[in-house]
């Protein structure tokens, strides 16, 4: 890659979307925020109810396609699921080499409410004496999106244009697993013709002054073990009952689990590092109308686990092996099949390289540190879309530039922007908070 220019685009961007709300106006208070029109496109933003599991993103695309307008930048809708709509906003550089572009990526839909948990309505955007909003994705990430926005507003109207193509992209259903968006997108000739250098995605609330960047994630997989054998009355005895089977399996898979969960609690692995495997459903019996049949014993068993893989060399043969002799082995009757398996490359799960031998995270580090802040590289537990990006060899890295507010994503009661007003130290925090 051509790194001077690259610095030129990222730092810019970077640095202007992590400052674009730091003025003064914010430490104001709430009244004038009512005014501010960053706050008000921000909350129109969250007013559109994009929650799965049946999200209408009609609405959606047609608010980004008027702020597209707006802001000055060039947008396309794809569609390569009917009603999963993803739209492309484009800053055409100025070189005429062909550089890698800059996508910004967001989600456009939100996790189910349970709105009699809330104390405002969580798609009414409600702001608070203390400026803070509360809606469903005033954390995850329709904030992000909208920051994005703002910073390239702000560009453009100090007059800076980009020399590389950035893209800014919103897509559906990253919340149920995104192969309908950004999997399908992946896989297109449309990303292949954007020839993207850097993604940059949702990652996680950070504080004291260090942003959390993922540059990785687990692998997810959600396994379901069978175990098989005859059927007999439940007074005898007979080998390879499928009951027998199956629970010489589950005390297998516990072992192996106490084994991960004594590396993290002994301290000598983060919870990134391991294995995670915890039992989610045991199906067996015959039903009756008031319970189950107490004399027989059943010829099929089942137990579900949501099993997570870090992304160490060689650990998705390891577990594929694992699953494949120990956990559900044909020599005693079972059968295994994943109702979820994330996508890995001969079996490892693609990472980033997340230290100065990548120049983006140098070009992001540099950003930051505008900020009097750093970074500090993390493997998610759960998965993003950045993974799709991975997997064709892109770098991805998860930052969602927030700092220092309650961690909500997904929770009740999810806000963003809180005002604390008044001194330098605070407004300079605000930031953070903002972004
Ligand atoms: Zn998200």
């Amino acid at each position: 890659m051509n790194s001077r220019s690259a610095c030129r685009s990222v730092v810019v961007v970077v640095v202007v979307w992590l400052g674009c709300f730091c003025q003064e106006s914010w430490s104001r208070g709430p009244e004038d925020l009512e005014q501010n029109a960053a706050v008000q496109r921000f909350r129109s933003y969250l007013r559109i109810p994009t929650v799965q599991p049946e999200p209408d993103y009609g609405p959606a695309i047609a608010f980004l396609l008027g702020q597209a307008q707006e802001v000055g930048l060039a947008a396309r809708v794809l569609e390569f699921v009917a009603k999963k709509p993803l739209l492309v906003m484009t800053w055409k550089g100025s070189s005429q080499q062909k550089l890698p572009s800059v996508i910004l990526n967001s989600h456009m839909d939100v996790v189910p409410v349970e709105e009699e948990k809330w104390i405002y309505p969580p798609f009414a955007a409600h702001m608070d004496e203390d400026g803070n909003i509360f809606a469903r994705g005033s954390q995850d990430m329709k904030v992000v999106g909208m920051m994005y926005l703002e910073a390239i507003r702000l560009l453009k109207a100090r007059g800076w244009a980009p020399v590389r193509d950035l893209h800014v992209l919103w897509v559906p259903d990253e919340e149920i697993g995104g192969n309908d968006g950004w999997g399908k997108f992946a896989e297109s000739q449309e990303f292949a013709d954007l020839n993207a250098g850097i993604v940059l995605d949702e990652g996680h609330i950070s504080y004291n002054q260090t942003y959390i960047v993922d540059y990785g994630e687990k692998a997810m997989w959600w396994l379901v073990i069978q175990a098989f054998g005859g059927t007999g009355h439940g007074s005898i005895y007979f080998d390879n009952s499928a009951s027998e089977n199956l629970f010489k399996s589950i005390a297998s898979i516990n072992a192996f689990r106490e084994s991960q969960m004594n590396l993290v609690k002994a301290g000598i692995k983060p919870l990134e590092e391991v294995v995670v495997v915890n039992s989610v459903f045991l199906k067996s019996g015959s039903p009756t109308p008031d319970g189950f049949t107490m004399n027989i014993q059943p010829s099929v068993v089942e137990a579900g686990f949501d099993v997570r893989v870090p992304p160490v060399a060689e650990m998705g043969a390891f577990m594929n092996k694992r699953i494949a002799e120990e956990w559900a082995p044909k020599s005693r009757n079972m059968s295994y099949y994943f109702t979820v398996k994330t996508e890995t490359k001969n079996g490892d799960v693609p990472v980033t390289i997340a230290d100065d031998s990548n120049p983006w995270w140098t070009l992001l580090k540099k950003a930051v540190s505008k900020f009097n802040s750093t970074l500090s590289p993390e493997i998610a537990n759960g998965a993003s879309d950045s993974r799709f990006a991975r997997m064709q060899g892109v770098s991805a890295l998860g930052i969602t530039a927030i700092q220092d507010v309650p961690f909500l994503i997904h929770s009740d009661n999810e806000f963003g922007v809180t005002i604390s007003g008044g001194s330098g130290t605070e407004v300079h925090g605000l930031c953070h908070e903002r972004l």
